[in-house]
Order: structure tokens, then sequence, then C-alpha cells
């Protein structure tokens, strides 16, 4: 291990990263322990949200996609294209503050539980290493070996099945941006009618084969955006995994003979050994953990068999730690707190309120009212209408609570799904009703008999001149 930090020299250097600067491979033991069961379930149970997503349907409709070609967005069976583009900006606003509250409170624990990029690594991708090459010292062993058949047997073995399941997440990537439909046009028609969707699926699965066949912690500790967040984000009071310093100092290897006058860290090196980015917890909260809780598995056995109080390494904040404060209202996460109602409260009321479409009525601009026979008078009305829904949806026009006729020019109005029409239609009222110069009015937009909307305008028409 000479390659790897000295205790007084690990603020300097990555767990990853020889003196020489060349990557240092991890080889982590398999974990194990009440945690990584915990962890496995909650894997298996977003591995299954995330592949059984895209093929949920609702009235024939996708449940959720994240159409980012055509601007077109499914969430949660509602969809909303590009004019709701505000509501999508402040679920965004939305997402980020909460993200900064839940990691100002719980640290990085979105990271080694819920992130797809530590789940596909861990619980999938190393599982695979364990079960064909072996724990941390064979896998070791084999990749300095030199070039046998059984090296290439295994290796070739192994690489499969990483390329099937990159595949298998690539598709999956896509089927949640185009859909299912259109990713299974893609595998069923001649590959030449869909080349950039097969490029997108080729590219897509050799970048995934990289990422967790070679790449692994180092998106986690060079590249993740929100990971270099933490640094800015967790303070005292933030909920770490942390090694209990005071308990575990001066730490010794256990010698069963003697009265022990050490800390209760018996330097067993377990805590390292299973932990996936290389580093040491008890160096402190560092940029490269990714709170995945292994290292707490196993020091807990280790205190299991040393007959010691578990959560020697635990989840806790360093007030917590040092001075037994455990404050989860801490200012800053009631200032978090705070904004986030509020941006929940905005967002829900803009859901609620959220018609399927919009429409505006304004009198055409530079006309007044036109002279009709029959003693009719009329005013032109430009109209102008977004389809939120998944529907055609068929408009007419009505004015309500005064007499009077609406005529659309043209064809009738057709609102496609998700898209935007134009239209102008005449109003047309006798002259004897028409009372004062602008008259109130209002049209109401029906598709099928239901009532869409009611677009308050007004009416011009000539002044009545009194009797004498
Ligand atoms: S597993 Fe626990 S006892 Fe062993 S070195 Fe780590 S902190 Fe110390
Ligand atoms: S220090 Fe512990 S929690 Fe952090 S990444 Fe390593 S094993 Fe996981």
């Amino acid at each position: 291990m000479s390659s790897g930090p000295t205790e007084e020299s690990f603020r300097d250097h990555l767990g990853f990263i020889t003196e020489e600067g060349k990557r240092k491979w991890v080889y982590p033991k398999a974990p194990r322990g009440r945690f990584h069961s915990a962890r496995l379930i909650v894997s298996w149970i977003l591995l299954a949200v995330l592949f059984v997503t895209p093929f949920l349907r609702v009235n024939g409709h996708p449940f959720m996609l994240f159409d980012i070609t055509e601007r077109k967005f499914v969430i949660l069976g509602q969809i909303f294209g590009p004019h709701d583009f505000f509501l999508l900006a402040l679920a965004m606003i939305t997402s980020v503050v909460f993200i900064f509250l839940f990691t100002v409170v719980f640290g990085r624990l979105f990271c080694g539980w819920i992130c797809p990029q530590t789940i596909f690594t861990e619980m999938v991708f190393r599982k695979i290493d364990y079960w064909l090459e072996g724990g941390p010292r064979e896998q070791r062993s084999l990749n300095e070996s030199s070039w046998t058949g059984r090296k290439l047997r295994v290796k070739g073995v192994k690489h499969a099945i990483y390329f099937v399941l990159s595949f298998l997440i690539a598709n999956t990537l896509l089927a949640w941006i185009i859909g299912t439909d259109k990713l299974f046009l893609i595998i069923s028609d001649p590959p030449t009618e869909h080349l950039g969707g097969l490029s997108a699926i080729i590219i897509f699965s050799g970048g995934f084969h990289w990422l967790f066949a070679w790449f692994r912690e180092q998106a986690c500790i060079l590249v993740c955006p929100y990971g270099r967040l933490q640094g800015v984000l967790l303070d005292r009071n933030s909920i770490v995994i942390a090694y209990d310093h005071a308990r575990g100092e001066p730490r010794g290897k256990l010698r069963r003979s003697e009265t022990r006058a050490l800390g209760d860290c018996i330097d067993c090196h377990q805590c390292v050994d299973v932990c996936p980015t290389g580093i040491d917890i008890r160096n402190g909260t560092q940029l490269e953990c990714v709170n995945c809780t292994a290292c707490i598995d196993a020091c807990d056995f280790i205190m299991d068999s040393i007959d010691r109080p578990r959560g020697l390494i635990r989840f806790d904040s360093i007030e917590g730690m040092e001075k037994k404060i455990h404050s989860l209202f801490t200012s800053r996460s009631f200032s978090y707190g705070i904004v986030l109602v509020v941006l929940v409260s905005v967002l829900a009321y803009f859901m609620a309120t959220r018609s399927d479409i919009d429409v505006t009525i304004l009198r055409t601009p530079g006309m007044y009212y036109q002279e009709q026979p029959d003693n009719f008078v009329s005013n032109l009305y430009d109209v102008k209408a977004i389809n939120k829904t998944f529907l055609n949806l068929p408009l007419s026009f009505r004015l309500k609570g005064i007499e009077g006729t609406i005529r659309v020019l043209g064809d009738s109005l057709i609102l496609k799904s998700q898209d935007a029409a134009a239209a102008k239609l005449f109003v047309l009222m006798k002259r004897d009703q028409i009372k004062m110069m602008s008259t109130p009015l209002v049209i109401e937009v029906y598709s099928r008999e239901s009532l869409m909307s009611a677009i308050r305008t007004s009416f011009l028409g000539p002044v009545q001149k009194k009797a004498e």
C-alpha cells in the first residue's frame, strides 16, 4: 500500500490515485450486513421502477416520458409541452431546493442508496465481478496475471454480460426519452429507416459499458456535480457516515491477553477494505464518500465479534458525535424548508388550476364593426388556442347570456394534441340589441359538449340614437 495516502497526507490525495498520478483500481470486499440487505431491497425496487415504468400506460398513453427531442414530457400520466415551460422550470427549481434541503439534513445519502450510477455499479456490475472472478484478492491476481485461456474466458464472459446489461440500460434510457412504441419501431423496422435511433442505442450501450466496466467510482468523485456540491452544502449538523473518533482512538490491534487501554478501533482495516471508493472513513468526512454504509456494516460486524457496542462508524452529524447534539432543524434547514414550502405551494396552485386548453380571443386589431345584411352588426375576432391534452379537440364557440351568432371563418377548428392553432371568427348581433358602444361579451369554448374555457371580451357597435 505504499502508493496510497498516509494518515497525515490523506487530504492531499484521492483514494484511487497513486502518488505517480495513476489510477489505483479499487477492489472492495463484498459488503454484508443489515444496511447492505436494506440497500439490496431498495436497489431492486428502484431497478424494477426504472425498467418497468416506460411500459406503463394510462388510457393508452405513457405514464412517464421525457421526450427532450420533441419537448414533450409526460409525468404521472399528465402531458406537458413547450407551453408549460414555466411549470417545468418551477418544478426543476423546486427539485433543486428539495435536493439542497435533503443534502443539508441527510448528507450524501442519495448517492449511496438511490443514484442509478451507484446502484448499477455496486449492486449489479460489481456483483458480477464477485460471481465470475471471486473476491478482491482473486480479482487483483487475475488482473495482474498474464493472459491465459482461463483469463480470456472469464474476461470474455464478463464483458459479454456487461455489454448485454449496458444494451438493456441504453434501451431503457431511450424508452424513457422516446417511449416504448418508437423504440420498438427502431428495433423491428429495417435498420436503414432508423439510423439515428440505432446509433443512439449503440453509443449509449458503449458509453454505459465503459462507465460501469472501467470509469465506476470516478464518476461520483470527479464528474458528478452533485458530489461536488457536498463541500458547500454539508455542515456540522448534516448527517453523514462518520467514525466516532473519541470512542475509537487511540486505535490499536486487539490482544486478547491484555487489558485494553486503547479505543474501540482495533485497526482491522475492514471498513477500508469494503469501501467502494477506496477511502478510510476514520480520516473524517471526505468527498469520495458516497454514503453507501458498507463501512458501517463491516465495523458493526467487528464490534459484535469483540463484544463492543455497534456504531463506532454510524450515521451521525459531527455535532452529534462530538457534543451529542442532534438537531435536524438548524437555521439553514429551516430556511431551505420555508423556500421549499413556498415553491411547492405555488407549483401545486398552478398544477391544480392548469386547464386542458389555453385560449385567447381578441378583437382583430384595427377593425371596428361591420354592418351586415338583415340589420346585423358583426365584430371580427382572432382566436389562438393551445391543446395540452393527448386528444385532438374539435372546438366550437357559444355566446353566454346574450343573443347572437358566432361564425368561424374557414374550416371548423380542430385542435391537434399538443398543438397550437389560430382562427378567425365573427360574432353577429342584431342592431337593436346593441345598447352601448362596447358591449361586454363572454364567449364560451366547447369541445364535444364540454365547456373548456370562457373568455371575456367586448363587442363594438353603433350607438343607438335616442328617440326624440
Ligand atoms: S472496521 Fe471498525 S474496528 Fe476495524 S478499523 Fe474500521 S473502525 Fe476500526
Ligand atoms: S466511507 Fe463508508 S460509506 Fe463512504 S463510500 Fe466508503 S464504505 Fe461507503
